[in-house]
């Protein structure tokens, strides 16, 4: 099973190479009990149950829980592959509905699979008043806002300006995020096969004194853009669902990361077709 629609990095791993799970729950009653069926399905199949190093993350809920799944276990992208069973609406993390958990387990335990990999945004926070940087990753986007209302920034792309921004802020987001955040801010749409970041303005001024290009710009895994206060420094850096405060910030950086996330595939689930499936219908 090799799902041409998206990149995979290996075919046909063989069944039983899965021997280690976690589970990641909404927290609602419902996604609640799904997970404790697919704990106990799977480990009457001799798997572990193993919230530390787990072969795979099993994520019940909707996309804003594997979300929370890819943050709790972002410490072992590189061996850990994701999959999602969405307990509401279609996902474009979960695929999986309620009803198919059953077959869902039976994959997990027995069924050779693929992994397909998906980019990830790094971003670098440095610090005018200390020589350390905090460095995030994230799955759908990074959103930089100014904690006094208006951004003032100056936006460099490889280190070289490229125009002054006035507005409510800036985001940046990966491909599998661009149809989240980004699409509510008119981004484009785009395949999780072109290693790539995505910058789309958040209402910004434009008038005779500002001007910003206005378009989404996106850009290749080696062109990366900085954020350089220009009087304000104190930013709320949102990386996915998370929230910070950075004070005395120099610069933010973001690029397309290294790391990349792993979904484990047991069947095809074409990128174009889920979003046909979920903003068309
Ligand atoms: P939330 O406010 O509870 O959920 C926001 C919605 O975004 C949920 O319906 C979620 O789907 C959906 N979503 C998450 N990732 C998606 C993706 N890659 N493509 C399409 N839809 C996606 O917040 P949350 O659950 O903690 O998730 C945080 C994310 O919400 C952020 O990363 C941001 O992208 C997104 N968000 C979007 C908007 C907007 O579109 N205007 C505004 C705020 C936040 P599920 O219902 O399946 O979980």
């Amino acid at each position: 099973m090799n799902d041409k629609d998206e990149t995979t990095v290996a075919d046909d791993i063989a069944a039983g190479s899965l021997k280690t799970f976690a589970i990641e729950t909404r927290g609602d009653s419902f996604s609640n009990t799904l997970q404790e069926r697919i704990k106990g399905d799977l480990l009457a199949y001799h798997l572990t149950y193993d919230e530390t190093e787990p072969d795979i993350v099993i994520s019940v809920g909707g996309d804003g829980t594997l979300l929370q799944a890819f943050h709790r276990y972002s410490y072992c992208l590189d061996h850990t592959a994701f999959v999602g069973v969405h307990t509401g609406h279609l996902g474009f993390y979960a695929d999986w509905t309620a009803e198919e958990v059953k077959k869902l387990v039976d994959c997990i335990a027995g069924e050779s699979f693929n992994i397909v990999e998906y980019p990830l945004l790094r971003v670098t926070v440095s610090y005018s008043d200390k020589n350390e940087q905090k460095t995030y990753l994230a799955l759908n986007e990074c959103t930089i806002r100014s904690s006094e209302g208006l951004l003032v920034a100056d936006l460099m792309i490889k280190g070289e300006k490229f125009e002054s921004f006035r507005g409510d802020g800036l985001c940046f987001s990966t491909p599998t995020g661009s149809t989240a955040y980004n699409k509510g801010l008119a981004g484009a749409i785009v395949h999780p096969s072109l290693a790539s970041i995505q910058l789309t303005e958040i209402a910004s001024i434009n008038n005779r004194v500002f001007r910003t290009l206005g378009s989404p710009l996106i850009l290749p895994k080696h062109h990366s853009c900085q954020v350089k206060p220009v009087n304000e420094d104190r930013f709320i850096v949102t990386v996915d669902h998370l929230s910070t405060l950075h004070e005395k910030v120099e610069l933010i950086e973001s690029s397309v990361a290294e790391e990349k996330v792993r979904f484990a595939r047991f069947r095809p689930f074409p990128f174009w077709r889920r979003v046909r499936d979920s903003f068309i219908g």
